[in-house]
């Protein structure tokens, strides 16, 4: 450990160092490559040269236009174009960018209330409040809403912004392994023979970005009501994306909305931009408002993007909405069935738009995102930290945007980046 002349430790960590130096630096080329264009079913790389470190890069000037199975634009309203973009323009003229304000202060304008509004009945629920950001939704909802005495039975697989939110609401968390109600159920039925907890909340997401599940939630729901938990939802990757009425995974497994006690989900993924929201009854919405601290600490999520998601929100319950759906269902479904064929192994749901395919390790992961990019394709790979060391993988985000063309040329490079690699676990089938 490096020490400065008092002997003190530097701010940053020392695992990070070793991190950087001995294993990200293998890998580092592939993450923080910047882009230049919006990020649609196609977006454009910016190169740089191989040998950056520590986010010197050097451009070289040359630019790669790629299919993009990297970023999550699953219904294609990440488009620069049509009613969304041209909303959000208006809001930009009319309002500004920002708005120098909280919420509680003088961030509120017209456009939030109508958001707010729309996003309860979108949701089937009666109310929510909107935030600027959709990490900060969890990290400062949760505090918000857990006081002491409160105990959280949590997915294995929950998301970073949750992990956070339950440290910061210091309550105590029990993990149960991922989507296993009968685990789940073992750790809620010993909690309430503790007798001690003011109450007993399950946090789960909708569906998980790493392994492409979805919850079992009917029979979630029939549980907590057996067992009087109550139940958070993060529905980030599954709300617009899921069920036939993009309404989330409510919509997709036929559950009221209003047995889940509170509906969490951002606007990053299927609406084509940032925040994020906390759904329920009015009492609970209230209750985020009052005590969480973005409400009255954070600044308004900007007019613009309010207008954005509005807009999104509408289309998806318009008729031409519900054909993006079935779109994105579609493309889906053949690119997943694709794959299979192809002997390589994925993970998840049939309708997850999440494709998470496994090279096992950062070395391969890394060959893998090279050579789909040498090819036209830009993806995502995940490694350490994120999953396991052994469990390396790459992350295909499929869309409505993208065309069954463009879908065939991104499996033509895949095939032949899989061979390249040495990822086929299995004949062809
Ligand atoms: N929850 C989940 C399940 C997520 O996957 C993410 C981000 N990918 C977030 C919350 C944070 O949302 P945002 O990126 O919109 O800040």
């Amino acid at each position: 450990i490096e020490r400065n002349r008092e002997g003190y430790a530097p701010l940053y960590n020392p695992f990070e160092q070793f991190f950087s130096r001995y294993v990200y630096r293998r890998v580092r080329h592939i993450f923080n490559r910047p882009i230049s264009s919006t990020p649609g079913a196609e977006l454009t790389l910016k190169e740089r040269a191989t040998d950056d470190y520590n986010w010197s890069f050097r451009f070289t000037g040359t630019e790669r236009r790629c299919i993009n199975l990297g970023s999550y634009n699953y219904l294609g309203f990440a488009e620069p174009a049509g009613a969304c973009a041209d909303a959000a323009e208006a809001a930009a003229r009319q309002y500004g960018l920002a708005l120098a304000s909280s919420r509680a202060e003088l961030g509120s304008t017209a456009l939030h209330r109508e958001l707010e509004r729309t996003t309860a009945d979108f949701l089937g629920v009666e109310a929510a409040t909107v935030f600027g950001m959709g990490f900060a939704t969890n990290s400062l909802g949760l505090p918000g809403l857990l006081g002491a005495g409160a105990l959280v039975l949590s997915d294995e697989n929950n998301h970073a912004s949750l992990i956070l939110g339950l440290r910061l609401a210091r309550v105590t968390v029990r993990v149960f392994r991922h989507n296993d109600l009968r685990h789940l159920e073992r750790l809620a039925r010993r909690a309430i023979a503790e007798g001690k907890w003011t109450k007993i909340v399950v946090v789960v997401e909708g569906v998980y970005s790493m392994e492409g599940s979805i919850v079992p939630l009917r029979a979630l729901v029939a549980l907590k009501k057996r067992l009087g938990l109550q139940l958070y939802l993060d529905e980030a990757h599954s709300v617009g994306a899921m069920g036939p009425r993009g309404r989330g995974v409510t919509d997709h497994w036929g559950v009221d909305p209003r047995d889940v006690d509170v509906l969490m989900g951002t606007f990053t993924k299927s609406f084509g931009a940032a925040g994020g929201y906390i759904a329920g009854s009015a009492r609970l919405v209230a209750c985020v408002r009052a005590q969480g601290h973005a409400h009255a600490y954070a600044h308004a999520m900007a007019p613009c993007v309010a207008a954005q998601v509005l807009a999104a929100m509408r289309a998806i319950a318009s008729p031409a909405g519900a054909a993006r759906v079935r779109r994105l269902r579609d493309n889906t479904h053949y690119f997943r069935r694709r794959l299979r064929a192809m002997g390589v192994l994925t993970f998840g749901h049939e309708d997850s738009p999440v494709v998470p395919m496994l090279v096992y390790t950062f070395s391969k992961m890394a060959a893998t995102v090279e050579g789909l990019t040498a090819r036209g394709v830009a993806t995502v790979g995940v490694g350490f930290p994120a999953t396991p060391l052994n469990k390396a993988r790459i992350r295909f985000c499929l869309s409505a945007a993208h065309t069954r063309e463009q879908l065939d040329e991104c499996l033509a490079a895949v095939e032949a980046v899989v061979d390249e690699v040495g990822l086929r676990y299995s004949r062809r089938r």
